[in-house]
């Protein structure tokens, strides 16, 4: 398919408002792609060069961009600042200037194909070293000068990272579905594809290439990440226990990184738990396994947390951030040294047990570990007794951890799925939820009075809600920040305004800006109580609010790096938290 093509249906996805239309329009356009073209303009479409693990990032500078503009069309470049600062979209500036200009002259069109594009703009990102800026200039103003205004508006959002066209992975799965049988049927199988490969356009590309059977019976590949299994939360331990149906696992519960490590003989990959790959942060670990592990082939997982092997004291969470850099990393293992505790294994030397029960997958976990010092099993306890459970819980938070993880022996490993296999519960605090919440800003405020000097004046926040792939607003946060917060704040989000509400966003207030829900904060409230104004599990015009709300954060962890819009806590576990709280008030 040609760009030009591609660039027409984008045109029509930013107009649309509604989810229903958007998946039509999606599902029109992947109809007309070819096998060798699915993977690629899945990338495109969502905004990227390559799935997050592949370390294939786009973020060209705006400054790059606006030369190869100057250079191109031969127009002074504080004639492009100034459109781009009434427009404050550096796409639709370059292609406002780009249609007067070929009102005068006809330009030469090279009629690029998606391929084409999406090659051109790889070797612009990955050129790097001496004289790059100008080879990537020289590229890109090849580029503007032969496309059309259209395509060098999205050409020029897509190299910023500012695509947006507002449709998640969930989206673009259920139109793999209506596009591969006619109907949603086969999300499912879409869905667990893509829950073990962390990869859509991969997952676009076996099923084109090979069809839906393929699909279905899709492997864990070594170095794709598998989609990470997420907990739910209890309040009481009668609760866990009760869930739990009797006997179950219970961990104690690491603030630290999470790591799945691969492993295929020497070589060893880290990944995230939103699926980057981290393997720089942790040649210690790295050495361990390799060393330590005798399988050829081994995907697990674990909790990376500062330790002090000696006084085996569990460092604080600012203490592990600091392994969190790309720089003298050598010297900071010394300072900050890690211990990996392993809760999970997911496949072994060409075996997949994901669908293995928890209690075997841990008996081998066990066995494998018995020679690493650095890396242990995870401690826990296998109890049925509300008051074991209690003191385990205890002991725990004594020792300065979290709180603990309850599991149930008989589970499946649910990738990319928060399910009651697994249980956590929290350190909790008087006169507040027990647990945070990680929230989506979607919008921001201005303020007024002395905080106007900042324009800061506080965020607008929602939660997720998978049934619809809909953003829904919980809370407005106005207090708790301070001025660096504020100018950190304002900065990123400016950079990702929006002029009107996402089309994933339900909202019934309307804040100053609206921004591509993107940044997942960290909250506290007192309490869950409804509300007129918020749109989080609405029904009769009733939604959840948040009583008291207040960021959790210190400066260098202001945002959420490691969550992604949609690991933010779902309209689920607010209406479950609303439904515990009752409860225990009642039982108080
Ligand atoms: P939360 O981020 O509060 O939703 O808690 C879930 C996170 O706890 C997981 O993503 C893991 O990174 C972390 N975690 C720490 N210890 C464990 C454990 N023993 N089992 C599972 N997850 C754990």
């Amino acid at each position: 398919m040609k760009f030009e093509e591609l660039t027409e249906y984008f045109d029509k996805l930013e107009k649309v408002s509604s989810r229903l239309t958007m998946i039509d329009i999606l599902t029109e356009l992947l109809k007309k792609i070819s096998p060798d073209e699915i993977a690629k303009t899945i990338y495109i479409s969502q905004g990227v060069l390559a799935p997050p693990f592949m370390n294939l990032k786009l973020g060209i500078a705006d400054k790059i961009i606006e030369d190869a503009i100057a250079n191109s069309i031969n127009i002074p470049k504080q004639q492009i600042e100034q459109i781009y600062r009434k427009t404050g979209d550096l796409g639709l500036a370059a292609k406002q200037i780009l249609e007067e200009r070929s009102k005068l002259q006809t330009i030469n069109k090279n009629e690029y194909s998606i391929l084409d594009i999406y090659k051109i703009m790889i070797k612009i990102s990955s050129t790097s070293g001496k004289g790059s800026k100008d080879i990537k200039i020289k590229l890109f103003s090849n580029l503007i000068s032969s496309s059309t205004p259209r395509e060098v508006k999205y050409i020029i959002r897509y190299a910023l990272g500012q695509l947006r066209l507002g449709f998640g992975d969930y989206t673009i799965l259920e139109a793999l579905s209506v596009v591969s049988t006619g109907n949603r049927q086969f999300k499912l199988e879409l869905e667990h594809a893509y829950n073990i490969c962390s990869d859509l356009g991969y997952v676009g590309e076996i099923l084109y290439k090979k069809g839906i059977n393929a699909i279905k019976n899709m492997q864990v590949t070594l170095f794709k990440p598998i989609r990470p299994a997420l907990a739910e939360r209890e309040v009481t331990f009668h609760q866990i226990i009760e869930r739990m149906k009797g006997k179950c696992a219970v961990e104690q519960k690491y603030d630290g990184f999470r790591c799945q490590i691969h492993k295929k003989n020497n070589i060893v990959k880290i990944f995230s738990r939103n699926l980057d790959e981290t393997t720089h942060m942790f040649p210690d670990i790295v050495k361990e396994v390799i060393n330590s592990i005798n399988e050829n082939e081994i995907i697990f997982e674990g909790e990376a947390i500062a330790f002090n092997e000696v006084t085996q004291e569990f460092l604080p969470f600012q203490e592990t951030i600091q392994r969190k850099r790309v720089y003298n990393i050598i010297d900071k293992i010394k300072e900050v040294p890690l211990h990996l505790f392993a809760f999970d294994l997911m496949y072994l030397n060409g075996v997949t047990y994901l669908n293995v029960e928890y209690e075997k997958r841990r008996e081998i976990l066990e066995k494998i570990l018995k020679n690493s010092k650095l890396i242990s099993p995870s401690k826990r306890i296998i109890t049925g007794s509300e008051n074991e459970l209690e003191t385990f819980f205890e002991e725990s938070i004594e020792n300065g951890l979290e709180g603990i993880v309850a599991k149930n022996l008989k589970s499946n490993y649910t990738a990319g799925a928060r399910k009651f296999t697994w249980i956590k519960m929290k350190r909790s605090y008087k006169g507040e939820l027990s647990d945070s919440l990680d929230l989506v800003i979607i919008g921001y405020f201005l303020g007024k009075g002395s905080r106007a000097e900042f324009k800061f004046g506080g965020l607008l926040c929602a939660v997720y809600n998978k049934k619809n792939d809909m953003f829904e607003t919980i809370s407005k946060i106005g207090t708790g920040f301070n001025e660096k917060e504020m100018i950190k704040f304002q900065s990123l989000l400016d950079r990702i305004k929006l002029k009107n509400k996402p089309v994933r966003v339900d909202s019934v207030i309307v804040p100053d800006f609206w921004v591509e829900p993107k940044y997942v904060i960290t909250v506290r409230a007192d309490e869950i109580t409804k509300s007129p104004t918020h749109t989080c599990g609405k029904k009769d015009n009733i939604g959840y609010a948040l009583r008291f709300p207040r960021l959790v954060s210190s400066e260098e962890k202001i945002i959420r790096n490691d969550k992604n819009a949609e690991d933010a806590t779902t309209t689920e576990e607010i209406i479950e938290m609303f439904k515990q709280q009752k409860l225990s008030k009642i039982s108080e």
